[in-house]
């Protein structure tokens, strides 16, 4: 049984993940309207902000398919089949993330993936989009939206339930320091961040390997660089924000060109306008935002970055966010009644696995801006991927957070787990040879049966 026609949602934000809601609800058979900062992106462009692509992955991808998006999608992405690890001397290495055919990540620019998911949500009937709407504040006990329009203009909305997918910023989060008990926490990384793009080569093609996600590890920092489908790469450069050596640092556009040549000797042939680019792109923040609980009783709940904002490096805070929908629609499916009756155990369910991803993306800058030059590291990864090869029912931790939808809780705590193991196999190794796969093998899963992570 199903949620019925008869209640009426209003979500704060109709970005990616609202967007997303949206189109689900709206299918389920509820009357949805949707409270939008911006202009429509189907006639304005994006204009900035953050990341200009994204990392799409399993469990984003599961949510796309599920409301049949999933190709429409995907003839817009690249694949990227692994990491191209940049080093000092200018040699590049490839390190595959999987070993089968279809583990690959796409890259898909943010504003064309929003733009797909909000037509469709646009198409429904019973969805009604109010753009350049600002939620101000909300009051869940009344079941209200207190917005502002392009003009300044006040209005309210009221509905049965109120969604929060209003990003990192979430308005209607403000209202949940009313709710006794509730907690909040923002951690700021000390790094920010800056983006600069790749233009094309002098023949139009890209200037790199496409199909890769391109890594400079530099130890306390890095450049990262996703491929876009106009032949440009979006690099994004990772650094401490103030310290000896930081965005504060390089004021100068001497320093920058010292910090680019010491650390990234091949940029200025890929970018040769990057000093210009470095004083003009801006620098941005990233934290990691935890709270609880996430439903305001039965009259609200927040989804997405609203709930759980997290630093980027695992590529999975939009992919989080889409599995959050999928995962609250699967539970809307099988009840009936008011669906905010549903509010408090979803959250339940879910938080845990939204703490998983986020202390999962923070291990993750430690280990591609340092481990990914490693050669322990390294060489732990190859064992993975033979391990993968033999054994079909073996994941490495990347795969299990990136290739599989296992709950990110379980992923982290099996991830770390094999991680650890694995890597007391290659110490002191600099060749796989010699090792004994199949002892390996059933060491790891006997340790993990036995640590209940099977
Ligand atoms: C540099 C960077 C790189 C990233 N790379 C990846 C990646 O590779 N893969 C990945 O999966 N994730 C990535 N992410 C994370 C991803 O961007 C977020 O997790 C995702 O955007 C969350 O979607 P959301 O809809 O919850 O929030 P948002 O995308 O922030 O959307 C919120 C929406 O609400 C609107 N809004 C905000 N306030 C109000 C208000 N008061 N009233 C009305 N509307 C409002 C906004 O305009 C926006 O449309 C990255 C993030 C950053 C910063």
């Amino acid at each position: 049984m199903s949620t019925s026609s008869s209640y009426h949602a209003a979500i704060a934000g109709g970005g990616l993940a609202g967007s997303l809601l949206a189109l689900f609800l709206a299918r389920r058979g509820m009357q949805v309207t949707v409270l939008e900062r911006r202009p429509d992106l189907r006639v304005e462009a994006y204009s900035g902000g953050r990341s200009i692509n994204l990392a799409l992955s399993v469990r984003g991808l599961a949510a796309l398919q599920a409301v049949g998006l999933e190709q429409e999608v995907l003839e817009h992405a690249l694949p990227m089949a692994g990491r191209a690890i940049h080093d000092l001397q200018g040699n590049i290495t490839f390190s595959p993330y999987g070993t089968a055919e279809h583990e690959v990540i796409y890259s898909i620019s943010r504003s064309l993936l929003n733009r797909a998911v909000l037509a469709a949500a646009a198409r429904e009937p019973r969805v009604q989009f109010h753009f350049r709407s600002q939620v101000m504040a909300a009051e869940p006990e009344q079941h209200l939206l207190r917005y502002q329009d392009a003009e300044g203009r006040e209005h309210q909305l009221q509905a049965d339930v109120l969604f929060g997918t209003d990003g990192a910023g979430s308005a209607l989060r403000d209202a949940y320091f009313r709710l006794p008990r509730f907690n909040y926490s923002q951690d700021y990384l000390s790094h920010g961040y800056k983006e600069l793009h790749m233009q094309p080569d002098a023949q139009g093609g890209f200037r790199m390997r496409p199909d890769a996600l391109h890594i400079w590890p530099r130890g306390q920092f890095m450049l990262i660089a996703l491929p876009n489908p106009d032949y440009t790469f979006t690099c994004t450069l990772f650094l401490d924000y103030e310290g000896p050596l930081s965005f504060q640092s390089l004021d100068s556009p001497e320093r920058v060109q010292a910090f680019v040549e010491a650390h990234f000797p091949d940029l200025p042939a890929l970018i040769p306008d990057y000093l210009d680019q470095f004083r003009v792109n801006p620098t941005s923040h990233l934290a990691t935002i935890r709270c609880a609980p996430w439903n305001y009783g039965n009259h609200a709940l927040l989804l997405g970055d609203a709930a759980h904002a997290i630093v980027p490096f695992y590529g999975q805070g939009m992919n989080c966010s889409f599995e959050d929908v999928l995962l609250l629609d699967q539970m809307l499916a099988t009840h009936s009644g008011h669906p905010g009756e549903v509010f408090a155990e979803y959250a339940h369910k879910r938080k845990p696995d939204a703490d998983a991803i986020a202390q999962l993306a923070l291990e993750n800058f430690v280990e591609m801006r340092d481990k990914t030059a490693d050669p322990h590291f390294c060489l732990k990864h190859a064992l993975e991927l033979e391990l993968e090869k033999q054994f079909p029912d073996f994941k490495s931790k990347y795969g299990l957070v990136t290739f599989s939808r296992v709950p990110y809780s379980l992923a982290h705590r099996r991830g770390n787990l094999q991680d650890d193991l694995l890597g007391t196999f290659v110490d002191g190794k600099t060749t796989l040879d010699g090792l004994d796969r199949q002892h390996i093998y059933q060491t790891v899963q006997t340790e993990l049966a036995l640590a209940g992570l099977l």
